[in-house]
């Protein structure tokens, strides 16, 4: 039997940041993946190739020394472009011109895997899957190149991702809910520089959206995101008049562009909520296996690596020495990836147009009302401040509350819109 003063299920983005971080607070640590090659595998990329570091996911980064080197693998956005049949508007990110950084998903983990393999005390095993949790015996069972192997731990932490064993095993009395979408996300490269390199580029409509990223090395990563129901006639059907009505210029961009996005790896967007997050002091789960959410604020990554941040914080001060100091890490937790997981929400039926006309005027005024005070928007607070999310969407929910019957429905006269659709 073999065993580990810290075994980290999952050597995704969060397994290996917190390998990096936490190795010079254990002796040994060994992380189990079952990738069978540290190369990110093809069957993954349905997962965005692109991801927006934001100001927590950074904090993480320049803890771990690697900020430098993922600036210098990133581009800076300092807003979105939303395309329509008449033109195209401009969203900055931030009124104090803030930009987020967007680095692909594959730099990133390079970058990790590297760091993470350089150090003498961590043990990157591939092919190695986590099977069973042994709560009483503090051990679990891998399965390693067809193997069962028995490892004990003395810390588990479950970073395995959105199909955990480990949260699984935490809540196993019917405490853990996956929340799916009826809607499918693909994704394909272009090389070429169609649009401006300093913005997100999207089109939205309620059946369907289509985003895309620069990529550093040149070119786009451009997404689609639709409801299974359209796949037919988005994709699939000869006439292209709907996916040129939805998306007006997009077509003429990229001629192959149905074509490509119908042979592309679809994925499903969805979030997992879980009670459970721990057990006695000697297990936590963390980063996707805890809280994976919809991806439409870009803070999935960057509240795992918020987690991994505040577990060091406790660590550091004062050891995990008590089911209390671990209780008190993921309660503090479940309530900001709880709030996060909604505000992500929000901008879901935001960015795919299923507000109502009611939604669109309530959420114009509090715009004009943030910029007219130079207040920070939910975006800007999520983005570029460290403020608890909680904190975030109570500010933003207060301020929805504020605005009176008379104010939105002038709102919506000034929209054009003559009446109320609540
Ligand atoms: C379309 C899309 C766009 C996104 N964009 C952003 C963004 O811009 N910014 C952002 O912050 N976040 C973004 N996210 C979220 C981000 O991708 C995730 O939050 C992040 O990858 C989570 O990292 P993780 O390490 O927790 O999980 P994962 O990356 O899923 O890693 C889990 C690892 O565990 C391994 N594993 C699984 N089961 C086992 C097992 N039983 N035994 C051993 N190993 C196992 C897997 O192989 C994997 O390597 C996006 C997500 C999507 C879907």
């Amino acid at each position: 039997m073999d065993h580990s003063p810290l075994i980290i299920a999952g050597g995704g983005l969060v397994g290996l940041a917190a390998a990096i971080m936490l190795s010079d607070r254990f002796e040994r640590i060994d992380i189990f993946e079952k990738r069978e090659e540290p190369i990110f595998p093809p069957s993954m990329q349905a997962r965005s190739l692109q991801l927006v570091i934001s100001a927590r996911g950074w904090r993480t980064l320049e803890a771990i020394g690697l900020s430098q080197d993922v600036l210098d693998h990133s581009l800076k956005l300092n807003g979105r472009m939303r395309h329509h049949a008449d033109g195209a508007d401009i969203e900055p990110y931030s009124v104090h011109g803030h930009e987020i950084n967007c680095i692909s998903r594959n730099t990133l983990y390079q970058l990790l895997t590297q760091r993470a393999e350089a150090l003498p005390n961590v043990h990157i095993h591939y092919d190695s899957v986590v099977q069973d949790v042994f709560f009483e015996q503090k051990a679990i069972d891998v399965m390693h190149y067809g193997h069962k192997k028995y490892w004990k731990y003395d810390l588990l932490i479950g970073a395995d991702g959105v199909r955990s064993k480990v949260t699984y095993h935490l809540n196993r009395n019917g405490t853990l809910s996956h929340q799916l979408e009826r809607n499918n996300y693909r994704e394909i490269r272009i090389t070429e520089n169609l649009w401006e390199r300093d913005k997100f580029h999207y089109w939205h409509s309620p059946k369907a959206m289509i985003g895309a990223f620069p990529v550093h090395e040149g070119g786009f990563s451009l997404f689609l995101v639709h409801q299974n129901e359209h796949m037919l006639e988005l994709l699939v059907q000869k006439d292209d008049s709907a996916f040129e009505a939805l998306f007006p210029g997009v077509k003429d961009a990229v001629p192959d562009i149905r074509e490509r996005l119908k042979h592309s790896k679809g994925g499903f967007l969805g979030s997992v909520n879980a009670q459970n997050w721990h057990h006695a002091d000697n297990v936590v789960i963390m980063g996707d296996a805890a809280h994976a959410m919809l991806p439409f604020m870009g803070q999935g990554l960057n509240t795992g690596l918020e987690d991994l941040w505040s577990l060091s914080q406790i660590i550091d001060k004062e050891g995990i020495t008590s089911p209390e100091l671990i209780q008190s890490f993921t309660s503090t937790r479940r309530v900001q990836a709880g709030a996060i997981r909604r505000i992500s929400e929000n901008q879901f039926r935001y960015l795919t147009g299923k507000f109502t006309d009611r939604d669109y005027a309530i959420k114009h005024l509090a715009d004009h009302h943030l910029i007219n005070h130079d207040l920070p928007t939910t975006y800007m607070g999520c983005a570029f401040s460290l403020d608890p999310f909680a904190e975030i969407l109570e500010r933003e929910e207060k301020l929805y509350a504020s605005f009176t019957e008379e104010q939105i429905a002038e709102e919506l006269v000034r929209m054009g819109k003559a009446t109320d659709d609540r």
